[in-house]
């Protein structure tokens, strides 16, 4: 059977944790940018925009899954079924079977939400998404959430007329990484973007009643624009009152822009706790906001700091200080059994085991030098990403 004639979708590779159940529908292909130096996504692709009729065709075979999976399995468990069910599967090729199998998973989830992948796919015209979300909506009517990403830059050229029609035809919420709010950091990571766009961006956003959720880099702009990064995102979130603000602490991986800029001496890693200082700074200085601070992501230190910024404020600061109050050694001890992926708090520190703890102790002992110490701490992070 030649690719064409089988019924299968394209499937991206990247979508936000919180998108974890949703149904990936792929209208694009790589980013437009491609220039972030701490990105290594999509660099040897692309970008591609797919056509609104082979886009169509994914929904088709998508929604015919969907039926074929809610007539044998959700309505009607019968033997008989069943067994024209695995009658069907048999005569699929592999290929088919994990995309009917990926709607069955979407719909045994409440097949409700759906995401559009990849980078960047507002780039698109607002036509074709127009178009596409339409389709998607008449075709699998269970659907009660569909969201996105887009770059800030390519945001902030989209008419809150443009993102009212996008709401009305069904687009529920944009994720965008901005990173930081600092131009000095943004223009350090090549991020293509300004913080007048971000604001731009996120005012149309928010204005046309599309829900809003930017990504924060503690520790990107490296310990020359530490505290800068912290300060100036506070600014950019303060004047947007974005629906969600999710951390990412900062991970520079080997090969990448910023690897390099390490190398020849020009960046420097911040430290763990520069990080923390950097997301205890920022949840101190946003103003009149309701936003709320997620850390949906195993890399950030202290994975139970989030809440509502104006009703948690003291809750997640005082879960910081917790922290900051501790030891320097013990600080370390968490860092390194939260890195090796045991711990989550600094509260499940009693729990390890007397062997792990040993084995932690002589890194510590090891390691005296500082640079050294973050530099580990990085190369822990990298595994997780
Ligand atoms: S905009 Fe996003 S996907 Fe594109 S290069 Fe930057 S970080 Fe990577």
């Amino acid at each position: 059977m030649t690719e064409e004639m089988q019924k299968t979708y394209r499937i991206g590779p990247i979508r936000p944790p919180s998108e974890a159940n949703s149904l990936l529908l792929q209208i694009t292909e790589g980013c437009t940018w491609n220039r972030c130096k701490f990105c290594s996504l999509y660099r040897r692709r692309k970008f591609k925009a797919f056509s609104v009729e082979s886009i169509k065709k994914d929904i088709d075979v998508m929604a015919e899954y969907a039926k074929l999976a809610q007539e044998h399995l959700l309505q009607d468990g019968s033997w008989n079924k069943r067994a024209a069910l695995v009658q069907r599967l048999e005569k699929m090729t592999h290929a088919e079977q994990e995309c009917y199998y990926f709607i069955y998973r979407w719909l045994a989830h409440g097949g409700e939400n759906v995401f559009l992948q990849d980078g960047n796919s507002l780039a698109v015209k607002t036509e074709r998404v127009l178009e596409v979300l339409r389709y998607l909506r008449e075709k699998l009517p269970s659907i009660r959430r569909i969201t996105t990403y887009g770059r800030a830059e390519t945001l902030s050229k989209i008419s809150v007329e443009q993102y009212k029609q996008l709401k009305e035809a069904g687009l529920d919420r944009i994720h965008s990484g901005f990173e930081s709010g600092s131009d000095n950091v943004l223009k350090l990571i090549n991020k293509g973007v300004t913080s007048e766009q971000e604001i731009t961006a996120g005012r149309n956003i928010k204005e046309a009643g599309i829900e809003l959720s930017v990504y924060f880099m503690p520790g990107i702009g490296g310990k020359k624009y530490s505290r800068e990064n912290a300060l100036e995102t506070a600014r950019v979130v303060s004047a947007i009152n974005p629906d969600f603000l999710r951390i990412r602490s900062a991970v520079i991986h080997k090969g990448s822009d910023l690897w390099n800029d390490f190398l020849d001496g020009s960046f420097q890693l911040c430290s763990e706790n520069e990080k923390l200082m950097e997301i205890k700074l920022l949840i101190e200085n946003i103003k009149d906001c309701t936003t709320v601070l997620v850390s949906d992501h195993i890399i950030n230190l202290l994975q139970n700091v989030q809440g509502r910024v104006d009703l948690d404020r003291q809750k997640m600061l005082s879960l910081i200080d917790e922290y900051f109050n501790m030891p320097e050694y013990k600080q370390k001890m968490f860092q390194i059994a939260r890195r090796s992926g045991i711990v989550t708090a600094p509260s499940d520190l009693n729990l390890l085991p007397r062997d792990w703890v040993e084995r932690f102790s002589a890194t510590i002992e090891s390691i005296k030098d500082e640079a050294e110490w973050d530099y580990k701490m990085n190369s822990m992070m990298a595994h997780y990403i």
